[in-house]
């Protein structure tokens, strides 16, 4: 399904490679193909194998990577799951807008769901390197899925989401009813990609400690604020280009001890 060729499934340092083949089958029965895997910590397995079943394909072809930062650096869209909002506040989806988006955004851009380990999930900055975090609303009680079963809830939902978009004629300028974000999927540019927007942010925080808005030394939450605001607007490549222009041209202006010039 052409929708979904740009949409990446990311498994952050997989404990139990039983949960690698049962991602792989999910991704499979739901037409998703593309897997990267994070560190895995047994990789690859016979178990894997036997789990995944027809979806070996799906095994062969992933990717293994050493950081999260190498699974998305491409992606112009990265959503990370959590089974319970932790640290400062981001933007939330629920399961539906999550695929809504992924498959609207992934129309222009390689885009990323990312799941956590199965003892701990996602670390803060790793959350933090994700525009939107989604939840699937289970049992207050018993809220965290075995990792594989969360895969295949998300995956059914991307599936679901495009199969709407196919029925309503993708290309005719309807999009996904309803979202938000149908006219993104016009965009005359593509989002900036997750490396693009980590330069944006470093260039940022050298420019920012020059002229001593940032302390080093009691940093407090600024460049996680930063990083929320410029994560939540999602520039486009053309935008990060000019945000970082100015900063070159700040620079310029400072001179070479940082000093702003008479
Ligand atoms: N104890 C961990 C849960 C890890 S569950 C924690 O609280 O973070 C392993 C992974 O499965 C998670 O990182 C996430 O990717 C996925 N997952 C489990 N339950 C989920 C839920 N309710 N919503 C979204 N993702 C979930």
């Amino acid at each position: 399904m052409q929708q979904l060729t740009r949409i990446r499934i990311v498994l952050v340092q997989t404990s139990h490679p039983g949960n690698i083949g049962a991602a792989a089958r999910a991704m499979k029965n739901m037409g998703l193909a593309s897997l990267y895997l994070v560190e895995p910590k047994d990789f690859p397995s016979g178990v894997a194998l036997g789990r995944a079943a027809s979806a070996l394909d799906i095994l062969d072809n992933a990717v293994v990577v050493d950081s999260l930062d190498a699974a998305i650096a491409d992606c112009g869209l990265v959503i990370g799951t959590s089974a319970r909002s932790r640290g400062i506040p981001w933007p939330m989806v629920d399961p539906q807008e999550c695929a809504e988006k992924l498959v609207l955004a992934g129309r222009q851009n390689d885009v990323a769901l990312v799941f956590g380990r199965e003892d701990n999930g996602l670390s803060n900055e790793e959350l933090r390197r994700c525009h939107f975090h989604v939840q699937i609303p289970a049992n207050e009680e018993y809220s965290s899925l075995n990792v594989a079963a969360a895969v295949m809830v998300l995956c059914y939902e991307i599936r679901k989401a495009a199969l709407q978009e196919q029925g309503e004629g993708a290309g005719e300028g309807t999009g996904v009813a309803g979202s938000p974000d149908t006219e993104q999927a016009f965009w005359d540019q593509p989002l900036a990609t997750v490396a693009e927007t980590e330069g944006f942010l470093a260039h940022l925080e050298e420019v920012l400690t020059q002229i001593e808005v940032l302390d080093p030394k009691a940093p407090r939450q600024l460049m996680t604020r930063l990083r929320r605001l410029y994560t939540r607007i999602r520039p486009d490549r053309m935008e990060i280009n000019l945000l970082r222009g100015t900063l070159t041209a700040t620079q310029a202006k400072l001179g070479k001890k940082g000093e702003p010039k008479a």
